[in-house]
């Protein structure tokens, strides 16, 4: 679904409008990466359902780097740097309280075995300052990046995919927020909180951090080519923050996972389709597990969204996983192991995924 020149971005009167259209007292409260979900696969939606799960904004293989670092948000990242410095301020401390028992016992007793122990304790112990120190050196150039960016920000005017630079729209005077609490629309019975919102006075953008895991999908993200449940969440956050935050929120950001760049996404209501059937697809398969109905997620037919979906990936068996709840489904690959995946234990049946192909497990 692509922007004409005959879309405009979508009004607050708009996403009350369809507020109204898909409100249900009766329905469950959904999440709206399990609304995500439902538009590509519903048997996806059926596991992030049963993970139970909060809805953060990002997709799972695009969680941060560098064992939890910040890397997008000033503050942090000083804060951080802080605490790092002074960790590293204790190491000094630590060298000296080795050292000196040993040059004690080598002056007094002649003990080299003293000596010997202290020098392995520093060579294992050396690893921690190197660490920090790599850290350090990380968010100091992130600082950097972030000092040396030049102020820019898209024409938002113009309705169309632009894209965007992450430090330049904090420089173009956006602050970068993270909510404190999930959002929630009771009457549409949606819940979730955006990874990151940008927010300049009565705007408030959600940004949600996307993965890319190959030049190929790099480059069709450049062109703004989202996929539809991409597009079903930013209506949600978009909708969530206009409704219940009362802001200006027709535009969302995708940044891609792993850079400090992105596009701004206008949203415009012919998108609400993708978060409609999203929004009853969830309802209706939250309907029928209240109802018992344990497998009637459909698998798609049309395309094979398999072949690069984390919930196919097959992975090695091995003994201990036999404890989980659920009866893995094996199959043997062409190299002699045991594979499953989490869609096909919960499932019984090995999905196209490209690692299956290629490791022969569809026989
Ligand atoms: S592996 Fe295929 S059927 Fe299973 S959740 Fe992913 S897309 Fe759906």
């Amino acid at each position: 679904m692509t922007i004409d020149q005959t879309d405009s971005l979508a009004t607050a009167r708009e996403f009350r409008e369809l507020q109204q259209e898909m409100a249900d007292s009766t329905a469950a409260m959904l999440g709206i990466h399990t609304l995500g979900e439902a538009v590509f696969c519903q048997r996806a939606a059926v596991l992030t359902l049963e993970k139970q799960e909060e809805d953060v904004g990002l997709e799972e293989s695009a969680l941060p780097v560098l064992g939890g670092l910040p890397t997008h948000d000033i503050d942090r990242i000083q804060a951080k740097l802080e605490s790092l410095w002074r960790e590293l301020r204790f190491w000094p401390l630590i060298v000296a309280s080795c050292i000196l028992p040993a040059l004690i016992g080598l002056a007094l007793m002649g003990n080299y075995y003293i000596a010997v122990l202290v020098s392995v304790s520093l060579v294992v112990f050396s690893r921690w300052p190197y660490e920090l120190w790599c850290e350090i050196k990380y968010l100091q150039e992130r600082l950097m990046i972030a000092q040396v960016a030049i102020k820019s920000e898209p024409d938002w005017t113009q309705v169309r995919t632009q894209a965007v630079d992450w430090w330049s729209l904090i420089r173009a005077g956006f602050n970068s927020v993270e909510k404190t609490r999930v959002l929630i629309d009771a009457e549409l019975k949606i819940q979730g909180k955006p990874w990151r919102v940008l927010q300049r006075g009565q705007y408030q953008y959600p940004v949600i951090l996307v993965k890319c895991d190959s030049e190929e999908r790099l480059n069709q993200l450049r062109d703004g080519k989202l996929h539809p449940q991409q597009v079903a969440r930013l209506v949600a956050y978009s909708c969530l923050l206009t409704l219940q935050e009362r802001t200006k929120s027709e535009w969302a950001i995708v940044l891609f996972a792993g850079t400090d760049t992105g596009i701004a996404v206008p949203i415009v209501e012919k998108y609400f389709d993708y978060f409609k059937s999203g929004l009853a697809t969830g309802r209706r398969l939250i309907s029928n597990k209240d109802h018992g109905h344990r497998d009637i997620a459909e698998k798609p037919t049309k395309f094979n969204p398999c072949a690069g979906c984390r919930f196919g990936a097959p992975e090695v068996y091995r003994l201990q996983q036999g404890l989980a709840q659920t009866t893995p489904y094996l199959t043997r690959g062409t190299d002699g192991k045991l594979y499953h995946s989490q869609c096909g234990d919960r499932f019984g049946d090995v999905p196209l995924h490209r690692a299956s192909e290629e490791l022969g497990l569809h026989g």
